[in-house]
């Protein structure tokens, strides 16, 4: 049989463990060894890959128009991401857990927010130079995802496989993209699974009546960064041309809900709350469930057509 140094290396680890608690009993959790959290980012983020592959498997390509050809290219994209957990810490990138870059329509926005993305890779990174001349030269082909241990110390499996979730749905969304050569990718489908009361709004505007008349979410510092960055995107859909950035933030969070269609049955049911939705399902699902519209919600149907592409426009993968 064959054991990877990362799975002995969690082996030694459990062993340890155990023995621990045997030498010292159950009040002295602090200072016991936990499993490696490299080996916790890496598990997740194969399982996380192999989620996206199923479900793009999965999909209805026929009606969602994606060719075969481009469902299998995107396949190979997705396995071939490089996953780079970074030791750097640094002001500029304060605060952010994670990173996806990818190929792109040359959106380089990216202030106050946890989760960014950025065409050009800051030099800041500790990326083995080979990755970044590799990603420079064809970044469609070789995307890169960068996790950012600073902040992920504290957080459990579950929610770091959030994170990867997100961020390899990026990279699927970029993948399709890029292969149909389609910057209008998702933006009528997001459009249409959106509310349409706030398309007129300014940002200053989507942000105030999300936080001062829907009532969906509580008030404060960190609710009010939060909506702030969400408004940005729901207002970038509007634009003209839309805002890549924000039709991608908010097709990732519409495929978050797509995995879990109770989510949809309780917001109908009446379940409005923010909080509710965080803590039953992810801060993906909560963040867009800000932008259901509550006279007539979408259909699953709707929310299922997210990731389509025109496939009179699509190239030949080779290209
Ligand atoms: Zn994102």
């Amino acid at each position: 049989m064959h054991v990877k140094i990362s799975d002995l290396r969690l082996i030694v680890e459990r062993f340890l463990k155990e023995q621990e608690d045997n030498w010292l009993g159950d009040e002295e959790e602090v200072i016991s060894f936990t499993p490696d959290l490299k080996d916790k980012i890496e598990k997740a983020f194969k399982s996380t890959k192999n989620t996206i592959i199923d479900e793009l498997k999965k999909s209805d390509t026929a009606r969602q128009s994606i060719s075969d050809v481009s469902v299998n290219s995107a396949i190979n994209i997705i396995n071939n991401t490089y996953l780079h957990i970074s030791s750097v810490a640094d002001q500029k990138l304060k605060g952010i857990k994670a990173a996806a870059y990818h190929s792109s329509f040359g959106d380089e926005k990216g202030d106050n927010r946890d989760i960014i993305h950025f065409d050009k890779i800051p030099e800041i990174i500790d990326l083995p130079s080979v990755i970044r001349e590799k990603y420079n030269k064809d970044p469609k082909n070789n995307p890169i995802i960068v996790m950012f241990e600073l902040y992920l110390h504290n957080l459990s499996y579950e929610k770091i496989e959030e994170l990867l979730l997100h961020e390899v749905g990026h990279i699927k969304n970029s993948a399709i993209k890029a292969l149909s050569n389609d910057s209008n990718f998702n933006v009528n489908e997001v459009k249409k699974a959106l509310r349409k009361d706030l398309r007129n709004g300014s940002r200053n505007q989507i942000y105030e009546y999300i936080l001062r008349h829907d009532g969906r979410i509580e008030n404060n510092k960190n609710t009010q960064e939060l909506v702030y960055r969400l408004a940005l995107y729901y207002s970038g859909l509007y634009e003209d041309p839309p805002d890549n950035l924000g039709v991608e933030e908010l097709s990732v969070r519409l495929t978050a809900l797509k995995r879990e269609p109770d989510a949809l049955e309780d917001f109908k049911s009446g379940k409005r709350k923010y909080s509710y939705f965080a803590k039953v399902y992810n801060t993906d699902i909560a963040d867009i469930m800000l932008f259901i519209d509550e006279n007539s919600p979408p259909s699953i149907e709707t929310i299922n057509k997210i990731v389509m592409t025109n496939t009179k426009k699509a190239k030949s993968v080779t290209a």
